[in-house]
């Protein structure tokens, strides 16, 4: 079994960035510059604002983060989104999730110009990303694809298994491993709550992707001897044997299904690291004009 180190990758890539970074500086006298806007006080919200920031300023990316209060009025985020798109300087913009109820996550998602959309989430990105058109691919699938071509791993041909089919996780990575591509190729199967005979399908799988949010669910019994595992799951539990009282699990058991996979991604240390990467390079991807014309 080999472990995939998320962790290790994901330092490597944003050394890599950074390089790059230093190029654009020299030749073009720009900064990759991302916007972050967060609403309200959850923990969660700002821990991961927090990590998307000190990843910025860890590559050279110029970061801003603009902070409103739970009671902001809709039409005041709209305006703000707005002020963003048209400013030159920045090139990604994201709003963290979720928001307060009195507003409408898609209308905000849908006022992000599609062109400084690093999250993704815009339904132009979504669609161009289902034709095969150049586009900003959501960071968490964006990850596992670069996991799965950094450890070369072969998808074409293989049986896919999804578990899981939210529109930022287990959609997007279906349709992005039975794309026509390099990293693709792959038969997928998607499968979620409704799913009838969910271990007969995943025992066939040479790849399964878990994407559902259950600690621990996936045990050796359902898989296929020398499968590929790839946990996105992430919930918290008590610990008594942590310091801060407690510990991330993932979908899967990991201890009996590392002993019968070929590859397997640990959690934490897998996935999770890859996502603010993905991030980053979405960013540098649109402050170098790779995915739409230069704004
Ligand atoms: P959602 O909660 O939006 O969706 C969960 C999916 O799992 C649904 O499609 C659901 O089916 C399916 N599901 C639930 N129970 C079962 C079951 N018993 N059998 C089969 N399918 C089932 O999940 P997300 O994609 O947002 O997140 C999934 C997990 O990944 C969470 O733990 C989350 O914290 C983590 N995550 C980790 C990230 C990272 O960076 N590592 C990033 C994003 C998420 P149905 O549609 O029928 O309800």
């Amino acid at each position: 079994m080999e472990l995939i180190d998320g962790k290790k990758i994901s330092s490597q890539i944003k050394e890599e960035i950074a390089q790059e970074v230093e190029k654009i500086k020299e030749n073009e006298g720009k900064i990759p510059h991302l916007a972050a806007i967060i609403v309200g006080h959850d923990g969660a919200s700002e821990t991961y604002v927090g990590h998307k920031e000190k990843a910025c300023l860890q590559v050279g990316f110029n970061s801003t983060v603009v902070r409103f209060e739970n009671d902001i009025a809709e039409d005041t985020l709209l305006r703000k989104v707005d002020e963003l798109n048209k400013n030159t300087d920045i090139d990604g913009i994201i709003v963290q999730l979720p928001l307060p109820k009195h507003i409408s996550e898609q209308k905000i998602i849908e006022s992000i110009d599609p062109r400084k959309d690093v999250d993704g989430f815009h339904p132009i990105n979504i669609g161009r990303m289902v034709i095969g058109l150049p586009s900003y691919v959501s960071a968490t699938p964006a990850g596992i694809v670069e996991l799965i071509k950094r450890y070369n791993i072969e998808t074409s041909g293989k049986d896919v298994v999804v578990i899981g089919r939210s529109n930022i996780v287990g959609k997007p990575i279906s349709i992005l491993l039975s794309q026509k591509s390099e990293y693709g190729n792959a038969t997928v199967t998607l499968t979620h709550s409704r799913t009838k005979n969910l271990k007969e399908i995943v025992s066939r799988a040479d790849i399964v992707i878990v994407a559902m949010g259950q600690a621990e669910f996936l045990t050796a019994d359902m898989v296929k001897e020398g499968a590929v595992i790839i946990d996105v799951g992430i919930t918290r539990v008590k610990s008594d044997k942590t310091k801060s009282g407690w510990k991330l699990l993932g979908d899967v058991k990991f201890d009996e299904v590392s002993k019968k996979a070929s590859y397997i991604t640990p959690v934490p240390g897998g996935v999770g690291p890859m996502t603010i990467v993905s991030l980053l390079q979405n960013t540098l991807k649109s402050a170098k004009g790779e995915i739409y014309a230069k704004i």
